[in-house]
């Protein structure tokens, strides 16, 4: 067994894939230029080839792996029996089918030497390549090695990047050996090698791959015996989006995974202990802990390094290149996915750092660079898995600052008539008001079961601005039906009939 320094030691010698290794088998120009090797990439390649069978596209990505989905890396592959599925990046899907986190396979790809000369065209990958900056006047970009290529059309899809915390920043080298972030493949990668070696970890942060993470975590976990801790400031898992009551009970779903999850409060220091073995974390609530590894979950920024040198603009509250209704920032550039901060006419300027954005917005910023001019109107929806219990899915602006009415199957019941509502704490004691016109029954005490199922809306004036279905599937396309009404409704629990809580 390798210790954690030999683990932290070969993590840094991995040597990131660069394939070609010379950029000189590059183009030099080319007629569809992808910068980014993720979803939204992916999705805007795929539609430039249905609408222009004979493109020529390149795509150009820092990391060293075929384009591949993300969603995986902090759930499913982290549940199946089968290690060697998992070492390969495959894993089951929530209906039972085995996938591969990669889109495609090698062979789809034509080799980058090929590309100018091939005869129908085809889509190219210069892995491990980096594009350094973006002349949009002269329409061409730099890479890492300062090659120039130019293009007729572009799309920037970067993604966005982890974030870090201030105490990691300013920690010296040994101790940030023992820190880490997750997003990539090789993230993942480390992290499942980490565990056969170390006997606890530190997830800090309470948002979605915090949350996800920690519960899938403690499954593998348990059974090497590793301790698993969770810390952030909220009240509870997901407490920037879920209503009180319900991300309090989400957080007792996560301790029965075995996660010690450790609420309201911050990491205020860190050093190394134990023969520089382990980090102890100080934390604002007085105690100490001591782990051997943290990760930290505390949020992404949108990856928009190539925008000063380009004169892109960036908007100055949601972050993220400011695009057009067509996902232009400029004349033949296109921006999709996490980085692009776009205009939803219903519910205004938005920037949406889920699965569903970069696939519809990638598709669209493709179809639109292949000329067909259109207008992104999809509201995209987000899901998440924390655990084995809690599955949802969301709609619109999920923000838990908001009024929320929520009604659950009470029960295991089948009869429809026994639905059971519940406002925010938060809510009951600051708008009162509002309570009173949704009319529930605020004071109704519902038991722990009766938060396995339902639905809950988010108001702003009154009118539903968001929707999270909860343990609810396949009922999508109803929230997004609400959600496009814009109305005022009376009762929302005639809204929620709509959506058959008790139906399978
Ligand atoms: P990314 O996937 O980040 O891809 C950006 C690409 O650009 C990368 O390949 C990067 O290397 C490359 N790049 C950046 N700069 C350059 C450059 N200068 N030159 C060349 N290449 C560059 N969403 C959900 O809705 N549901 C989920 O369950 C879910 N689970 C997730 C789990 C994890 C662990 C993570 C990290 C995210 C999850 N998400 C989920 C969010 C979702 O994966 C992202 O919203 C999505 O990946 C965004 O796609 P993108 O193409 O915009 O960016
Ligand atoms: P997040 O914004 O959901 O959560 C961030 C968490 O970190 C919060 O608990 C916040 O309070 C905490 N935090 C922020 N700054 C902090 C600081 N300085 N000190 C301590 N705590 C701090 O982001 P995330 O969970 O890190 O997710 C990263 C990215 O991956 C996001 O883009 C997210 O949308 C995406 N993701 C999405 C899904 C999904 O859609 N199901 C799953 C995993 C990841
Ligand atoms: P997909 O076509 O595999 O699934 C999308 C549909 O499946 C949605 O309508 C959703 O409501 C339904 N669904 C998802 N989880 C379900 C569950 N546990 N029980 C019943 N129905 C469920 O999606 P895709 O576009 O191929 O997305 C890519 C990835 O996203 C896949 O790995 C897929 O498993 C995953 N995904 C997961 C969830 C979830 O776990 N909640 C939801 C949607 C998609």
């Amino acid at each position: 067994n390798l210790t954690t320094e030999e683990t932290t030691n070969a993590k840094k010698i991995r040597k990131l894939v660069q394939i070609p290794s010379l950029s000189e088998s590059i183009p030099d120009n080319i007629q569809y230029l992808l910068i980014g090797g993720g979803t939204a990439s992916f999705s805007a390649f795929r539609a430039i080839k249905s609408a222009d069978p004979t493109a020529r596209v390149l795509v150009i990505s820092a990391e060293g792996y075929l384009p591949h989905m993300r969603p995986p890396l902090s759930k499913e592959l982290w549940y199946g029996d089968d290690t060697e599925m998992a070492k390969s990046l495959n894993f089951h899907q929530w209906n039972g089918t085995s996938r591969s986190l990669f889109y495609e396979p090698e062979p789809f790809y034509t080799p980058v030497e090929e590309l100018t000369t091939a005869k129908n065209g085809g889509i190219s990958l210069a892995r491990g390549w980096k594009v350094e900056s973006i002349n949009v006047s002269k329409k061409k970009v730099k890479l890492n090695d300062g090659k120039e290529i130019s293009y007729d059309k572009c799309l920037i899809a970067t993604g966005s990047v982890p974030k870090t915390l201030k105490l990691y920043d300013d920690a010296n080298e040994e101790l940030k050996n023992k820190f880490s972030v997750f997003r990539s493949i090789s993230d993942f990668e480390d992290l499942w090698e980490q565990l056969d070696h170390i006997k606890s970890i530190a997830i800090i942060g309470g948002g979605f791959l915090g949350s996800e993470l920690a519960a899938s975590l403690a499954n593998k976990g348990k059974k090497n015996g590793v301790k698993i801790y969770q810390i952030f400031k909220e009240k509870g898992n997901m407490g920037k989006v879920l209503p009180k009551y319900l991300s309090q009970w989400t957080t007792e779903k996560v301790r029965n995974e075995g996660v010690e999850v450790v609420t309201e409060t911050e990491v205020e220091n860190c050093s190394l202990e134990n023969n520089k073995r382990q980090v102890n974390l100080k934390l604002s609530n007085g105690k100490n802990i001591s782990v051997d590894h943290v990760i930290m979950a505390v949020g992404a920024k949108p990856n928009t390094e190539l925008a000063t040198d380009a004169g892109l603009e960036i908007d100055s509250k949601l972050d993220g290149y400011l695009v057009n209704s067509e996902l232009q920032a400029r004349t033949d550039l296109y921006i999709a996915g996490d980085c692009a901060c776009f205009y939803d006419k219903q519910l205004g300027r938005r920037r949406v750092e889920h699965h569903d954005h970069a696939v519809i917005s990638g598709r669209l910023a493709g179809e639109n660079m292949a000329g067909a001019a259109k207008p992104y109107q999809h509201q995209p929806m987000f899901w998440s898995d924390i655990g084995p219990s809690v599955g949802y899915e969301a709609i619109g602006i999920v923000d838990s600052s908001l009024v929320t009415m929520g009604v659950f199957a009470k029960g295991n019941h089948k009869d429809p008539s026994l639905l059971a509502n519940e406002t925010d704490q938060n809510t009951l004691t600051n708008k009162k008001e509002t309570n009173e016109e949704l009319g529930s029954k605020n004071n109704e005490t519902i038991s722990e079961n009766d938060y396995n199922k339902g639905v809950v809306f988010y108001l702003k004036n009154d009118v539903i601005v968001g929707i999270v279905l909860w343990n609810l599937f396949n009922r999508m396309s109803i929230a997004r039906q609400v959600l496009k009404t814009d109305r005022c409704y009376k009762d929302l629990n005639e809204v929620a009939k709509l959506f058959n809580i008790h139906g399978d």
